[in-house]
């Protein structure tokens, strides 16, 4: 029997069938559990009674899809290792799963380092990718025993080579990662004029280079960047071979995204191919691809304002959740995302709680005008809970009738979660809204500005068996 666990050490809250009969189902049995686990868990908060911070918001995640994008990974990218790039979610049943499936992970601090080797994880499938090391971190580091890192400037080899020498290092160079959605090149990356410079002094001081890496950016869109990326690793290794380096791995970082992920991966197995022999190992430090779409976000509207447009009588309503951008939303001011809203509960309905029909529209303002959810939704790998859940629905044929603005609950003016939502539902304070692919770069980067928490309760759900076996769920 499968049974959904939290992350508060409470007991299991449903069981939900063996994962043979979960895998054989496929991404419909996935959004039934995932929808089941959310309606479970709001059904538990009673509004009249419960206790301050009872109906935080909270997440409800499935292992079943993390499960699944490493074997596609595996499927597209067989001669990759991909090294989990921890920053982006550092959930402990995720990295618990990635360490069972033979994933490597890409570390950028003590604690991410730390984290993942109180698993058990052995120190040689880390990778401490941040090449302007802290120095107490790197004592740490050498102490340790993880030797793979990066670097791309001379004081970093200078400060390497007085506290770990041993280290196998990794130069990273830059890229062109203007298509990217969070530009990394600015920051970090050798330039190619910079190379011979960087291996001359790090031979000088005897240091171990063993590798070339880069990163296109995250949330990469242009397959090309790839393309150069390898090409100008391959000239870093000929340079290197001169100076008596005989560099053994290249990392191609992150930046792979769900929605192109096919496109992406054949486009940089092919260059692979041409400028790297078979015996050259790759990794890679993948982060969004793996979390992203496995993370749904279920939020309880805690106030809501009328709007009264006196010149054209027309009503409009300013919804406050209790979640916002200080939280986990803050992937909106710190990875450019545009989270969709959709109506997971309201007293409105006659049933109280369901899930938008597939072909029900709700929108939502971004810079370039309403997008609907539906939209968004289908042209990613992930779809919109839908209609096959087991309630019916009483959702409205028009799909503008009402006008909302979403906010999150700190006194902060820019706290806005979405400034124009069109839903054809009547939302009121204590409903639950739920934001679909909230696993990246989310609640890493959440804070407790006005003492609202930053520690949210996870549902854990499981539709794959592979993944179930492994996790013990
Ligand atoms: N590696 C490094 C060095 C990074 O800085 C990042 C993201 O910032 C990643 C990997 C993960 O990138 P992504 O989530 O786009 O795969």
């Amino acid at each position: 029997q499968l049974s959904v666990k939290t992350n508060c050490n409470t007991k299991p809250v449903a069981g939900y069938g063996n994962g043979a009969e979960q895998a054989r189902d496929g991404g419909k049995t996935a959004k039934e559990m995932i929808g089941r686990a959310l309606q479970e868990r709001i059904q538990a908060v009673d509004p009249h009674s419960c206790e301050a911070g009872e109906e935080d918001a909270f997440f409800v995640a499935d292992m079943g899809e993390v499960y699944r994008q490493h074997m596609r990974w595996k499927k597209h990218l067989s001669r990759v290792t991909p090294h989990y790039a921890v920053k982006c979610n550092p959930d402990p049943v995720v990295l618990r799963l990635l360490a069972a499936l033979g994933a490597g992970f890409d570390c950028a601090s003590k604690a991410e380092i730390e984290q993942v080797l109180k698993m058990g994880v052995d120190p040689s499938r880390i990778i401490y990718a941040q090449p302007c090391k802290t120095k107490s971190y790197l004592r740490y580091t050498a102490k340790q025993n993880v030797k793979q890192m990066t670097f791309d400037n001379t004081d970093e080899l200078y400060k390497v080579k007085e506290i770990a020498p041993d280290a196998e290092l990794y130069l990273r160079i830059l890229t062109d990662d203007s298509a990217s959605l969070c530009r990394l090149s600015q920051k970090f990356g050798a330039s190619m004029d910079n190379v011979h410079e960087l291996l001359t002094l790090a031979k000088s001081l005897d240091l171990n280079v063993a590798g070339v890496a880069f990163h296109v950016g995250s949330g990469a869109s242009d397959p090309t960047a790839f393309l150069q990326a390898v090409s100008d690793a391959r000239i870093v290794f000929d340079q290197a071979a001169v100076l008596g380096y005989t560099l053994h791995t290249l990392d191609v970082g992150g930046g792979f995204v769900s929605e192109t992920f096919e496109e992406m991966a054949a486009v940089l197995s092919g260059a692979l191919d041409k400028y790297f022999a078979p015996q050259i190992r790759i990794i890679a430090e993948p982060g969004r691809y793996y979390t992203s779409s496995a993370f749904t976000l279920a939020c309880n509207v805690i106030a809501r304002r009328t709007v009264e447009d006196r010149e054209t009588g027309t009503k409009s309503y300013m919804l406050y959740l209790n979640d916002g951008v200080y939280g986990n939303f803050s992937s909106i001011m710190f990875d450019h995302q545009h989270p969709i809203p959709q109506v997971l509960s309201s007293a409105h309905r006659s049933d109280g709680f369901n899930y938008l029909p597939s072909n029900a529209s709700t929108e939502c303002l971004t810079d370039s005008g309403y997008t609907s959810a539906e939209e968004s939704i289908s042209s990613s790998s992930t779809n919109s809970l839908d209609s096959t859940s087991p309630h019916g629905n009483s959702t409205s044929s028009n799909p503008r009738s009402i006008e909302y603005s979403i906010w999150g609950p700190t006194c902060d003016g820019i706290d806005c979660i979405a400034e124009k939502w069109a839903s054809p539902e009547t939302v009121d304070v204590g409903d639950w809204l739920y934001f679909e692919d909230m696993g990246a770069y989310t609640k890493c980067s959440a804070t407790r500005f006005n003492g609202f928490t930053d520690k949210h309760e996870c549902v854990y759900v499981c539709s794959e068996g592979g993944a179930s076996a492994l996790l013990g769920f």
